[in-house]
């Protein structure tokens, strides 16, 4: 897809990439990356340890609890959750250096992190990556042997939460299996659509 010229007054937009647990956020995200698609990705942080081939600051920020808690209290995150008993949160300060490139940032988080930036940002960008059927999502968690039963009532109770927010969100992309090139473009499709809003309201960090 071809990118529309800058317009250097446009105000830079924060896009927030949010869905359920599971449903593919990650595998969209490196897709529209991998087009050299021009956006910034906002790295964030979380408590939870890396896993293989995940590097600091490149995948995630991992800093212990304190950090985090340290973090909060100087009021240094955007935002921030508690998923599946870890937590997670964006640095104001990743999004505030894109902006200060005049880039846009795409945020991929939870979909409490998501509610909390419509508060505090409304005139952020929303997108809802949904599975095709709220079954299938609950059937691959459920797939999944990695979790004890405790566990995967949990994941299920967050995953029906997670699903019924999808009204608070701007736009609904469906990620159906063996086809992320179409969500990757829709994706694309609704970023650079917002780029060409007439007015779009600066955001104040
Ligand atoms: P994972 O541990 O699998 O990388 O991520 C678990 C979940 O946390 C995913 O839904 C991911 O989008 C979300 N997440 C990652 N970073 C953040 C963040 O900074 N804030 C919030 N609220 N969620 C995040």
């Amino acid at each position: 897809m071809s990118q529309s010229h800058p317009d250097p007054d446009r105000p830079p937009m924060l896009v927030v990439f949010s869905g359920p647990s599971g449903v593919g956020k990650d595998t969209v995200i490196r897709e529209v990356k991998a087009s050299g698609f021009d956006i910034h990705h906002v790295v964030t942080c979380t408590t939870r340890p890396p896993r293989a081939a995940e590097i600091d600051g490149r995948d995630y920020y991992f800093v212990s609890n304190d950090e985090f808690s340290r973090m909060i209290a100087a009021n240094e995150l955007l935002e921030y959750a508690d998923v599946h008993g870890r937590r997670y949160g964006t640095p104001i300060r990743e999004v505030r250096q894109a902006f200060e490139r005049r880039q846009d940032a795409l945020l991929k988080i939870d979909v409490q992190g998501g509610l909390q930036v419509k508060r505090r940002i409304p005139q952020a960008v929303f997108v809802f990556l949904a599975p095709p059927t709220p079954a299938g999502l609950l059937a691959r968690l459920n797939r999944r042997q990695t979790e004890s039963r405790e566990e995967l009532e949990q994941r299920t109770r967050d995953a029906n939460f997670e699903l019924s927010q999808r009204d608070a969100y701007d736009y609904v992309i469906v990620n159906y299996e063996d086809d992320v090139a179409s969500a990757a473009d829709e994706l694309k499709c609704v970023i650079t659509a917002e780029r060409l809003r007439v007015h779009r309201q600066p955001i104040d960090l």
